[in-house]
């Protein structure tokens, strides 16, 4: 179990899965450039919390719900959270009761992307841990969620079998490790995936593949530079 100071951004997942250095550079050195892809992603998920619940037939939606579990030791917000009315068979323990509306209900957590379904799993990953955040704060079993993607504008239906959640624990295990371990991967230079990423001016892929950080590159860039210019230069530049 985790503290309440440990908790870390369910965000931060996505980033991990997507390169392990630019999730180092984001969260641990606090480095962090916006994107086309970045500006598009953060304008969708700020119209997705847009505030105060809404009923649409026998659904409930909720906005930018906050979620947490010490179980993962993460944190976060939620784009949607709906509540539908049970119909047909359900499994057992996916019924919940809630304080301030009548009857039974189901939880089904709702992320929106920019862009198109991904090749790897990161996006499933994130909608899974806000699932299992829900799942420890409402004592009520989820099997499933979807995402919203703007490219198609379609629903993409996630079923959280175990091993997308081995996998989303497995990724929460591998984030505090790397957090704990406060060192920043070298680069992996991958052409596809760097010129994608909002953090190749910072990262420097590259040039850094050895460096244990991208303040690190700098840092001799700028005593290699001081260096040749010697003592009389840097007296002048005083
Ligand atoms: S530029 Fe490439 S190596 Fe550097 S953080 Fe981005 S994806 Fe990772």
């Amino acid at each position: 179990m985790f503290a309440e100071d440990d908790l870390l951004p369910i965000s931060a997942l996505q980033h991990l899965l997507f390169c392990p250095r630019q999730c180092a550079l984001i969260h641990l050195e606090q480095v962090w450039a916006e994107n086309q892809l970045t500006a598009q992603g953060r304008v969708l998920h700020e119209r997705a919390h847009a505030p105060g619940p809404e009923s649409r037939g026998n659904r409930r939606i909720i906005r930018g719900l906050r979620l947490r579990s010490f179980t993962l030791g993460l944190t976060g917000q939620a784009d949607v959270v709906e509540l539908r009315r049970p119909t047909g068979r359900v499994p057992p323990g996916e019924r919940t009761r809630l304080h301030d509306l009548p009857g039974e209900w189901l939880v089904r957590p709702v992320e929106y992307k920019r862009g198109r379904p991904k090749q790897n799993d990161c996006d499933r990953v994130q909608l899974c841990a806000q699932a299992l955040c829900l799942e420890e704060m409402m004592a009520v079993r989820i099997s499933v969620g979807a995402i919203f993607y703007a490219q198609p504008r379609r629903r993409q239906v996630v079923p959280f079998d175990e091993p997308l959640r081995r996998e989303t624990q497995e990724s929460a295990e591998r984030l505090h490790t790397l957090m704990a371990a406060g060192a920043t991967p070298p680069a992996e230079y991958a052409a596809r995936k760097c010129r994608a990423c909002s953090l190749i001016d910072q990262c420097m892929p590259k040039s850094a593949g050895r460096s244990r950080s991208a303040r690190d590159y700098l840092d001799r860039q700028l005593k290699q530079a001081s260096a040749s210019l010697g003592p009389e230069s840097s007296d002048e530049a005083t």
